[in-house]
């Protein structure tokens, strides 16, 4: 443990990334195999590898009780040193004073103790664990692990880089690493193929979530066109991102973050559990208005986002919550079938598999009906049909454009459908899980902005962690009062950030010490990707992904935005569906 605390502290003390991968790259070849594996791990940011479940489960306010204890330092000694550092981590190695035995924590040992800490049950026996660990540390030891407890070492590695390490450390190509890694789902196995020369040998498995494909965004279809033109392009769903693994009458379903999901959409499981063969799908899960439960659905199309949320997080649905928001599987990819991994092959080629996989999924459930009235036009569904045999799995309908205008008439076409945008695919490319490319691109419009009244902040994290940078804010109620709609870290400049912090500080109603009530007066101009109702707040409304565009100097509080605005949207949300 000592050596890899020697190695996170030496990786973070370099910005370059060449000398970051060096130094990891000497550390794996330096150590025994099982040692190495576990720090690939732990160097990704995890506790576990990628295709596990398990979590540590272990909340922040439980380390820093454990700290508290172990240091003996009061609750203000230990806020001064957090804010002074931004980390937990890093505030503990300042204040750490605890009588450290000298024995050696070996990293394989430091994963048994991990493990002791996610499989405690409550709060105190997690606590008591923690400390457990924690007196087998060394200062710069303990500085790592909490780090590592806390979900964020902040030296600077992605596994990505890790992938790197691992290749320049056993002489192998980046490619055939990263796609052990992809593979397989754990970076750890993938370090040991890799130390064995068996990179070959990693292989798919079924069951377990594969990464996802991501779009970076483009603010105009010139922009798009610029990075290919040989365009097929769909319709972006404001739903849930959803990898479907089945065969052998088995389902299980992933979300973006890889945690199974299948339980919350028990209607789904059917439709694929009869599959002739074994698939993994990539698509999304959308509520989906069916013009029984709401007459301005009365065509049944895509319901925003805010419906789907009901349907999230729950082990359990009840058959009233399954009737009051239907939900459907709109699939775009394929990644696996024909017993072939399809990743390799062009969006081209898979989007012809995946219209033929979609129709014989279909046809084993006896209704082909179910796609066949899904048209591009409107992507909407006869309501008689719906009323009898309700559509679950849909193939995304598909466009082709070659030039920014016709991109333009698209994009005006999906908005009216009530999408969000669009996804604009290269067809030439292949399947490439994980990566941020140019390959596929999304292209979506802000709903309004709104004015807002910041009401509350509190100082940052990392970088941050000095000034008050976090802020939350409120429109008027009908009588001028203030109503809390949103909270969002701050998109302003450095500059801008440091002089708010000043003026927040003189202007302070009440210090809670890591957050402050502040005078009303500063006006932010706030973007988001839409409203949903909410009762964490006053307002009843939360504002989704808020995003800090500017602040307003030039308006004063009185003229922020109200909750009769933000209600409008709201519902104009739900209009355009
Ligand atoms: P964003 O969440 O804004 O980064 O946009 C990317 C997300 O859009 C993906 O992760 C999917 O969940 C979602 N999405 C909606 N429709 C599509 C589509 N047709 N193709 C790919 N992703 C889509």
């Amino acid at each position: 443990m000592l050596r890899f605390a020697q190695l996170c502290e030496a990786v973070a003390g370099t910005t370059k990334k060449l000398e970051k991968r060096k130094l990891v790259a000497e550390y794996f070849r330096a150590q025994p195999e099982q040692t190495a594996s576990q720090a690939a791990i732990f160097l990704s940011g995890d506790i576990y590898p990628a295709f596990s479940e398990r979590t540590l489960n272990v909340g922040g306010s439980t380390v820093w009780r454990a700290v508290q204890q172990l240091t003996g330092r009061s609750e203000q000694e230990m806020s001064e040193a957090y804010r002074r550092h931004g980390d937990l981590g890093a505030a503990a190695y300042e204040l750490w004073s605890c009588e450290f035995s000298g024995s050696v924590l070996a990293l394989p040992d430091l994963a048994k103790l991990l493990d002791d800490i996610a499989t405690a049950r409550g709060p105190a026996a997690k606590l008591e664990r923690v400390s457990v660990l924690l007196r087998q540390c060394s200062a710069l030891e303990a500085k790592y692990a909490i780090k590592m407890m806390v979900g964020d070492l902040r030296i600077g590695m992605r596994e990505s880089l890790v992938e790197e390490a691992i290749a320049a450390a056993y002489d192998k190509s980046e490619l055939a690493v990263r796609r052990a890694n992809m593979l397989l789902g754990d970076i750890g196995e993938t370090l040991r193929l890799a130390a064995e020369d068996r990179l070959h040998e990693a292989s798919m498995r079924l069951f377990h979530p594969l990464g996802f494909m991501l779009a970076p965004e483009v603010k105009s279809s010139e922009e798009a066109v610029s990075y290919f033109t040989d365009a097929q392009i769909e319709d972006k769903y404001d739903g849930i991102r959803a990898q479907v693994h089945c065969g052998e009458g088995r389902v299980r379903i992933f979300s973006r973050t890889q945690d199974e999901i299948s339980e919350s959409f028990p209607e789904l499981i059917p439709v694929f559990q009869d599959s002739p063969e074994a698939l993994v799908l990539d698509g999304e899960i959308l509520a989906w208005g069916t013009g029984t439960t709401d007459s301005k659905n009365a065509n049944g199309s895509a319901l925003p986002f805010s419906a789907l949320q009901r349907r999230l997080g729950r082990k359990r649905v009840s058959d009233k919550l399954m009737r009051e928001v239907p939900i459907v599987y709109i699939a775009f990819d394929v990644l696996f079938a024909n017993n072939e991994l399809t990743i390799d092959r062009p969006l081209r080629e898979r989007s012809e598999m995946l219209t033929r996989i979609v129709s014989s999924l279909v046809e084993t459930q006896h209704a082909a009906s179910f796609v066949s009235c899904a048209t591009q036009s409107s992507l909407a569904f006869d309501p008689e049909e719906i009323a009898t045999s309700f559509p679950r799995i849909v193939r995304a309908p598909v466009a082709q454009a070659h030039t920014a205008d016709e991109i333009d008439q698209i994009f005006m076409e999906a908005r009216a459908r009530g999408n969000e945008g669009l996804m604009i695919k290269n067809r030439e490319t292949l399947y490439t899980p994980g990566r941020r490319g140019h390959a596929w691109l999304k292209m979506k419009r802000e709903l309004a902005t709104l004015d807002c009244v910041v009401t509350a902040v509190e100082f940052g994290n990392g970088k941050r962690a000095g000034v008050l940078s976090d802020y939350t804010f409120a429109v008027r109620g009908e009588n001028g009062e203030l109503m809390n709609v949103g909270k969002a870290y701050s998109g302003l400049t450095d500059a801008e950030i440091a002089e708010m912090t000043q003026w927040f500080k003189g202007h302070t109603l009440t210090d809670f010490g890591h957050s402050r009530l502040v005078e009303p007066k500063i006006v932010l101009e706030v973007a988001f990707n839409n409203i949903m109702r909410s009762d964490r707040h006053e307002s009843g409304f939360a504002l989704r992904f808020p995003r800090i565009v500017r602040l307003r100097p030039d308006k004063p509080p009185d003229e922020a935005d109200t909750v009769k605005r933000v209600e409008e949207i709201y519902l104009s949300q739900h209009r355009a569906q």
